[in-house]
């Protein structure tokens, strides 16, 4: 197969629009569409310091290289990588690593924070802690909580997230399943920015996964590719196949339920633009009166509270 728009071999096909790229071809295309996203998602940005959330692996590695790309003519735009170390064992020291490489090749500020300093327990803990909860459902929360702390730390206007196409049509689809209107009228990219937290944008929105990790191969980024040992747990793993499938059967799913989430976000504008509350205990934001993370750490303080409610 030959790449559209010249003679070299096809690297790789893109049946949601029905096209076919050489490796040059689709370089260019992946860095358009993220120029295009930085350009929308952060309209009217005029400098200060730009947060980006690096776990190690290919897409965060793609959403670091990328940014220092689209900011490399601005002076006034400051970088910093954040990376959370969960405390997993045989996973996040890999991760770690190729992060830190990554930092040090491009030059980057890189700063890490560990769950078990910052939040007293780890992944791992918590997952012996609460042996009935799927380990994804705190991880998640805490890590998050922990990212949003580290960008304001850090002075942070805005966090970037490595989140891909597919990752974002999975938690669309999640949210509309469990018909949780907020989750989803709160999912990145902002436009406000709500007390407390620092907005998050992901500019790889448009990038399906595989074509992320073929970019960061043919980019020659270092990434890692092990997988968390909790992952087999995760809720997301039905929506990943359902997904998977979708866009087998009708290429062009996964944009469509961008568009869904988009739509929707407007006619609940209202919900978006709610700020949240501080939390009880922590202080951080919170959507009801302790915050997500604080109600897993009570829980994983003391399992019989869990026991005792349900
Ligand atoms: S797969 Fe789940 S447990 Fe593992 S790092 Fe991701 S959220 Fe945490
Ligand atoms: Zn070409
Ligand atoms: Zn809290």
């Amino acid at each position: 197969m030959r790449c559209d728009a010249c003679p070299r071999e096809a690297v790789i096909d893109q049946p949601y629009r029905g096209a076919h790229l050489c490796g040059s071809h689709f370089g260019d295309s992946v860095w358009e569409r993220v120029r295009r996203e930085m350009h929308r998602q952060l309209p009217r940005f005029r400098g200060g310091t730009v947060a980006i959330a690096l776990s190690g692996g290919k897409d965060s590695s793609v959403a670091l290289a990328t940014a220092q790309r689209y900011f490399a003519r601005r002076p006034n735009v400051r970088l910093v990588a954040l990376t959370v170390d969960e405390g997993i064992a045989g996973y996040r020291p890999g991760t770690i690593r190729a992060a830190a490489e990554l930092t040090a090749r491009l030059g980057i500020e890189h700063t890490i924070v560990r769950a078990s300093e910052a939040l007293g327990v780890s992944t791992d803990e918590g997952a012996r802690l609460l042996p009935g909860t799927v380990p994804c459902s705190f991880c998640g929360v805490w890590r998050r909580q922990l990212l949003n702390r580290a960008a304001r730390d850090a002075g942070a206007d805005v966090l970037v997230l490595g989140f891909n196409l597919d990752d974002l049509a999975q938690t669309i689809l999640m949210n509309l399943a469990r018909a949780d209107l907020g989750r989803l009228a709160r999912m990145a990219p902002h436009r406000y920015r709500a007390p407390g937290l620092v907005p998050r944008i992901a500019p790889l929105a448009q990038i399906p996964e595989r074509e992320v990790f073929l970019y960061a191969r043919q980019s020659g980024l270092p990434f890692d590719h092990g997988e968390c040992p909790h992952a087999p747990a995760a809720a997301r793993n039905v929506f990943r196949e359902v997904v998977w499938r979708l866009e087998e059967e009708i290429p062009g799913t996964r944009h469509a339920l961008l568009r869904t989430q988009a739509a929707l976000v407007r006619s609940l504008g209202a919900t978006e633009g709610g700020g949240p509350a501080a939390c009880v205990d922590c202080g951080e934001p919170a959507t009801g009166e302790r915050c997500r993370a604080c109600d897993y750490l009570r829980l994983a303080r003391n399992p019989l509270m869990g026991a005792a409610r349900s």
